[in-house]
């Protein structure tokens, strides 16, 4: 696997007081979690005005690697305690790659559940007082600042069970 040098690139952003993109908690192909000593390999779309970045997992990566014509360069996320991990961990993860993916209903109420679970174990801030956001709720990743807005959505009883229980799975 070959790495263009990026040097030049992140000078000129340096020049322009442009900062990179946060890295995902999750891979930008296939939606998996991005671990504690996992290797990985950002990728930024300098072709936008916007700065794009995406990151995914090595076997991912060898995927999608032709395709990608931008600057890229490959990382090792830091060994926590614990080399798993964690539920919440996992179930941030998974509501990130949620959102990312294209709105169903299933989608929506899946990502609720999740986006209140995360509230209650501090994985996520809801912001208050959002206003011109009727059915929104904005959430904040407290470690990254990186903002989302989740749908509040009804629930039967019997289709709340049925996510919790599909989340149970997901995450422990
Ligand atoms: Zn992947």
């Amino acid at each position: 696997m070959i790495f263009r040098p990026i040097y030049s690139k992140i000078q000129e952003m340096q020049a322009k007081n442009l900062s990179l993109p946060s890295r995902a908690r999750s891979c930008a192909h296939k939606g998996e979690p991005l671990c504690a000593g996992e290797e990985y390999v950002s990728y930024l779309d300098t072709e936008n005005k916007e700065m794009v970045r995406e990151d995914f997992c090595i076997s991912c990566w060898k995927e999608v690697e032709e395709q990608k014509k931008g600057v890229f360069w490959r990382g090792r996320i830091a060994e926590k305690k614990q080399t798993k991990c964690t539920p919440d961990e996992k179930a941030l993860a998974y509501c990130q790659s949620l959102i990312k993916d294209e709105p169903t209903t299933d989608h929506e109420k899946i990502l609720f559940v999740l986006a209140l679970y995360l509230e209650r174990r501090g994985g996520l801030t809801r912001c208050r007082h959002a206003k011109g956001v009727a059915d929104l709720l904005i959430y904040e990743i407290p470690d990254t600042g990186e903002t989302y807005s989740v749908k509040s959505t009804f629930l039967t009883p019997q289709e709340g069970e049925k996510i919790i229980a599909r989340l149970n799975e997901t995450i422990s």
